[in-house]
């Protein structure tokens, strides 16, 4: 079926060239109540998963799955203690189970209540698609600009940030005064470098989203000083091709890549 979007607040938003099924279009998805809380603070991350933490490679698309149901109904209905937002498919298509505006799910640990989680779906050899991350993007455009949170996203020397942040833990504050698009995988040792794969953060990087170095504060503004690419440690465009390929999976465009497509960070205020 055709859905008509996400669902923040109540209001449903559009997502250009994307088809998500919201749990208003479509009964059959179910919200996982159960296993969320009332949103008590303000969303300002955004956290990105795979559905096995596999890492893999990346291929163009896959053909058309309905696995994203599959999942989203396990999402409502398993026993467990753990459920997200958003489902993104192996072809791009996308069901939205949660209003994260009003009930925050349990997907990230500590950082739950300040967070949403998208899951994507893989192969069982951890690969994922091109196309997923663009529809993923998609959302994730829609949702950042519609809460305005931060186009951020974790990078550290030269390239996606596999580390585990001490500012997630509880220690370190559980990601209070952090905005941006993370990974599980920097939430807890326990999760790994597949939780999401690199993939996902390249193609955002190359649509704009800024990378920064949050360990060591690159998203915070000091004295209202600009960011500026040598700032926050981007790659020549050749070593990411470079750093694509020894991945196994080059398919993206890489020739909009940062540091032309970047926007500076003079809005970094978190
Ligand atoms: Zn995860």
């Amino acid at each position: 079926m055709r859905g008509t979007g996400i669902i923040l607040g109540g209001k449903r938003i559009a997502v250009p060239g994307v088809n998500v099924v919201n749990f208003l279009d479509d009964p059959s998805v179910r919200t996982p109540d159960a296993h969320t809380n009332p949103r008590r603070e303000p969303m300002t991350l955004i956290v990105l998963h795979t559905v096995d933490g596999r890492l893999g490679g990346t291929h163009q698309c896959s053909g058309a799955s309905s696995r994203d149901y599959t999942y989203a109904h396990y999402d409502a209905t398993a026993g467990r203690d753990a459920s997200w937002d958003v489902t993104v498919d192996t072809d791009g298509s996308v069901i939205w189970q949660n209003d994260p505006l009003v009930r925050f799910t349990w997907n990230a640990n500590q950082v739950n209540p300040r967070a949403m989680g998208f899951e994507m779906v893989q192969e069982t050899d951890g690969t994922t698609y091109a196309c997923q991350y663009e529809a993923l993007a998609r959302v994730v455009d829609v949702v950042t600009n519609a809460q305005k949170i931060p186009r951020f996203i974790p990078w550290y020397q030269g390239a996606p940030d596999r580390r585990v942040f001490a500012r997630l833990s509880d220690a370190g504050g559980a990601g209070r005064g952090m905005a941006g698009i993370i990974g599980h995988r920097n939430v807890t040792h326990n999760r790994g470098p597949g939780d999401p794969g690199d993939g996902v953060y390249w193609a955002l990087a190359e649509k704009g989203y800024v990378p920064v170095d949050y360990e060591a504060g690159q998203d915070r503004t000091k004295n209202g000083r600009v960011l500026r690419p040598v700032d926050i440690g981007i790659a020549s465009a050749a070593s990411m091709a470079a750093l694509l390929a020894a991945a196994g999976g080059a398919c993206l465009a890489l020739s909009t890549l940062v540091p032309s497509g970047v926007r500076y960070a003079a809005r970094a205020t978190v």
